[in-house]
């Protein structure tokens, strides 16, 4: 199954070979669980302002702007986009919903493959659309001595956001790395899109409620269904990375 969702992968990006040097990982529902917390805000937020936005949606529109969730219901329910003053209140009132709930708890597993990717030498990374100023401080005190704040990609330093490759596109620049020298770990649609969009090997990591298919229709490569799962499967995964690709004809 890995061999060929990697040969998959090769011949669709016109790589030879995986040489893989870091792993970029999304934060929301990857490395914390605070997606049940915003698909709450989100609905609960929504219905007080007359829409219906359930909480399976909310998790379909991860990785999306406020502005972009809400034009898309808007327009559903209203036939109309919503004007820049309902967008504000509307995401605001989400905001201040959303951080009354407590902090997200640190992803199962998550930990313990990061400990074994830095160990076998590999980079890993951040790539995340929050903005949180206490961003850092949080992933130091969960997951310490493992991010460098020189290699994170966060909302400050992207224009688009997912499902535009740009962040992923970004990682690559930061690290000085090419596209089939790292694979993109990920849970949201949008965020498989942008990924594969960036021309990595994305492994979706379905820790929500969406049905596989929502991710693998994005074009996944592979797809696991937790953390732990990943992190079990870690080690197997990281051999048949690493092998090199003998149909290929390199010169040399
Ligand atoms: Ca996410």
């Amino acid at each position: 199954m890995y061999q060929e969702a990697i040969n998959n992968y090769l011949q669709k990006q016109g790589f030879d070979e995986i040489n893989l040097k870091a792993v970029l990982f999304d934060m929301d529902g990857v490395l914390f669980n605070s997606m049940p917390n915003h698909a709450e805000a989100w609905h609960k937020t929504m219905a007080k302002f007359g829409f219906t936005l359930s909480r399976e949606e909310a998790y379909m529109h991860e990785g999306r702007t406020g502005a972009g969730t809400i034009n898309i219901v808007s327009l559903r329910e209203r036939g109309y986009e919503a004007t820049e003053e309902e967008i504000k209140q509307i995401y605001q009132a989400k905001s201040e919903l959303f951080n009354q709930y407590p902090l997200a708890e640190r992803m199962p597993g998550a930990l313990e493959v990061l400990i074994k990717i830095k160990e076998a030498g590999i980079t890993p990374m951040v790539v995340t659309g929050s903005g949180q100023t206490s961003l850092l401080d949080r992933l130091n005190k969960n997951f310490p001595d493992i991010f460098k704040r020189e290699l994170m990609v966060t909302a400050f330093d992207v224009k688009y956001g997912k499902p535009n490759p740009e962040p992923y596109l970004m990682a690559l620049k930061k690290g000085g790395i090419q596209p089939n020298e790292a694979i993109v770990i990920e849970n949201a649609p949008l965020g498989v899109q942008a990924g594969v969009a960036a021309g990595i090997f994305t492994i979706a990591v379905n820790t929500g409620p969406l049905p596989d298919d929502a991710l693998l229709s994005q074009g996944a490569n592979l797809l696991f269904h937790s953390m732990p799962d990943f992190n079990d499967n870690w080690k197997t995964l990281l051999e048949y990375l690493n092998k090199k690709n003998e149909g290929s004809h390199k010169k040399s």
